[in-house]
């Protein structure tokens, strides 16, 4: 059996580690990969406290193996949702777009393992002193909200891996075996894998948002609105509205009147493709089929040993 600090920290089978997404991870999703030796992330962003008390009851009648939570530390009604993640005992909470030093001894205090999501070498070191349990690095090339820097993760990753000491994991254009391995070659001790879990059966993404995925090529995503939250969403009607927008020196307040509440849940969640904001990352342009959670953590497994192995003859 395959062990490293990240299994071993967790529990669980593989390094695979399926990212807490807004509208398309719940428990559905989570409890999938999780029953298929990952570890399944429950995303928290776009839940109001009674859903993800919902889903967190729901996972637990659904899977008994370790799970997470994910929540974005800006979310409006956070006390809430961390009073709901200690009442059912979530095992783990990955952290992110915020000070990890604000929750991390809070959770860690009632026994909950604590990994803050991070794009740059900087807030890396930030969490290590924050007493964190492990990192996410994750690269330009991921979907949703990222960093403002552009750093990819070839090159996020070793500098990362060099910085800190604790577990890492690798996160931005991973979907596959062979990237697992290139980012265990960097020093990844696991990944987190975001968008070929939207693209699973148990995934709550909207059925429109998956077939607008499986059409989409190279060059059809883009980081943009920087000057609000950083995101990579795929180029629809709302996106040439965005470009638009910079092309008439829109500034900040305008951005956020364009960008309005809701659009995340209305292309995501709803399938709104012309009006919705549908964030997917890099990778997707190589995403070719809807699978079940269960064959795409068997296939990325089984394809990461061959490729050691392969590499190992060479
Ligand atoms: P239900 O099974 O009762 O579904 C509630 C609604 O969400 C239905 O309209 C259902 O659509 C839709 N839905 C939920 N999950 C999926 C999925 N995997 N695929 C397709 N449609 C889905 O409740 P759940 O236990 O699934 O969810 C409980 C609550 O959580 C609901 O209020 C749901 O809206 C919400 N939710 C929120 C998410 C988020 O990120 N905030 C993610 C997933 C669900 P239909 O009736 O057509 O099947
Ligand atoms: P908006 O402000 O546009 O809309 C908020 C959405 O979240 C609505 O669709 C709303 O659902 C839902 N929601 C769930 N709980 C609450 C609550 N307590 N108060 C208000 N709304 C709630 O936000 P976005 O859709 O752009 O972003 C949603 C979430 O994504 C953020 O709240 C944040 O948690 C997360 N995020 C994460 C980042 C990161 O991790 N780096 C960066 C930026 C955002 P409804 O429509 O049903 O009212």
């Amino acid at each position: 059996m395959f062990q490293n600090r990240i299994t071993q920290l967790f529990q669980i089978e593989y390094p695979i580690i399926q990212a807490g997404m807004i509208w398309c991870s719940g428990w559905e999703l989570a409890s999938a990969v999780s029953n298929a030796g990952g570890l399944g992330i429950i995303g928290a962003g776009s839940m109001y406290p009674a859903v993800l008390d919902e889903h967190i009851t729901k996972y637990k009648k659904a899977s008994s193996k370790n799970f997470a939570v994910n929540l974005p530390l800006l979310y409006p009604d956070i006390e809430k949702h961390i009073e709901t993640i200690i009442k059912h005992q979530v095992p783990i909470v990955f952290t992110s777009a915020g000070n990890p030093k604000t929750w991390t001894s809070i959770l860690q205090k009632e026994n909950i393992k604590v990994v803050h999501v991070v794009s740059s070498v900087k807030f890396a070191v930030k969490c290590q002193e924050a007493g964190v349990d492990a990192i996410v690095a994750e690269g330009f090339e991921a979907g949703g909200h990222n960093g403002r820097e552009e750093t990819t993760t070839l090159c996020l990753i070793p500098a990362v891996r060099e910085a800190i000491q604790i577990p890492l994991i690798a996160a931005g254009g991973i979907s596959s075996g062979k990237s697992m391995l290139a980012c265990f070659a960097l020093g990844a001790e696991g990944v987190q894998i975001g968008s070929r879990f939207v693209m699973s059966s148990e995934s709550s993404a909207h059925e429109n948002f998956k077939q607008a995925i499986l059409q989409a090529n190279e060059g059809d995503t883009e980081l943009t609105l920087k000057e609000l939250t950083p995101v990579r969403l795929l180029k629809n009607e709302f996106y040439q509205q965005v470009k638009a927008a910079y092309q008439n020196h829109a500034d900040k307040t305008r951005l956020e009147e364009l960008l309005g509440r809701g659009r995340a849940k209305k292309g995501m969640f709803e399938g709104e493709l012309k009006e919705g904001e549908l964030e997917i990352g890099q990778v997707s342009a190589y995403i070719k089929s809807i699978k079940s959670a269960k064959e795409i953590v068997e296939e990325i497994w089984t394809e990461f040993l061959l490729e050691k192995n392969r590499l190992s003859l060479l």
